[in-house]
């Protein structure tokens, strides 16, 4: 697959004169087809570790093969399907305890750091960016807290990116992303009480960033990631 390198470039902070990322030229169906998979991956309809089959997916999506294997593809450069010789694909399997609790680990050494200088530089453009990717919009509405969690999990994905991208450290973003850490952590818990608090969390944060508050915005990550990880961490204890 080609198109599934880590961005190490910027998807959507503005001003790349319409060059947007020629991924899917026939569009609507791969990216549904795509979207399908990934909301059974992230609900665990599909738990970790789990066998893929093809042409399960073909029956339940009533889609042929190519789109289905250009989705998963995609997926395994997402670090959520993994694709062994001769047996096929599978969900990839479930972090460790001990894994999460590195992940956090790292997470706490790198992005209290990266908010402060995020918010020491960020642009107003790049705040509008942000608060729109802050999911916050994903918020009640009477949507269906099942369906909204997968979309959760993305858009926390890009928000924590984005900030790591105003950071300015590319290494600093690209071993971060290397990690998909969010597409391993929101598997762990299937919980409409992780998306609500995270977005009170993230509101704290882009308070920070607007009034461009270089303490508050490492206090407001720290927390953020800390809360997280309490959240989630019950669910190693099942
Ligand atoms: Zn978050």
């Amino acid at each position: 697959m080609r198109s599934s390198k880590p961005h190490a470039t910027s998807r959507y902070l503005a001003g790349d004169g319409g060059s947007t990322p020629a991924v899917h030229r026939g569009a609507g169906l791969a990216d549904e087809v795509y979207e399908a998979i990934f909301a059974r991956l992230m609900a665990l309809k599909i738990p970790p570790g789990a066998r893929i089959t093809v042409d399960n997916l073909v029956r339940e999506l009533d889609v042929s093969q190519t789109p289905i294997r250009e989705a998963l593809g995609r997926l395994e450069g997402e670090g959520l399907v993994v694709k062994t010789h001769l047996v096929g694909y599978s969900a990839a399997p479930q972090i460790t305890r001990a894994r999460f609790e590195e992940l956090y680990d790292l997470r706490l050494l790198l992005e209290p750091e990266m908010a402060g200088r995020a918010a020491s530089s960020i642009t107003e453009p790049a705040l509008q960016a942000l608060t729109a990717a802050a999911g916050v919009n994903l918020r009640g509405g009477g949507k269906d807290e099942r369906a909204r969690y997968p979309q959760f999990a993305r858009q926390d994905a890009i928000f924590h990116d984005m900030i790591l991208e105003i950071g300015g450290n590319g290494l600093v973003r690209e071993t971060l992303a290397h990690q998909h850490t969010h597409f391993h952590i929101f598997r762990l818990m299937f919980h409409a009480l992780v998306t609500e608090e995270a977005l009170d969390e993230h509101e704290a944060l882009l308070a920070a960033f607007a009034a461009r508050d270089v303490d508050a915005a490492r206090h407001a990550m720290r927390a953020h990631l800390e809360r997280s990880r309490d959240r989630l961490s019950p669910a190693f204890d099942q």
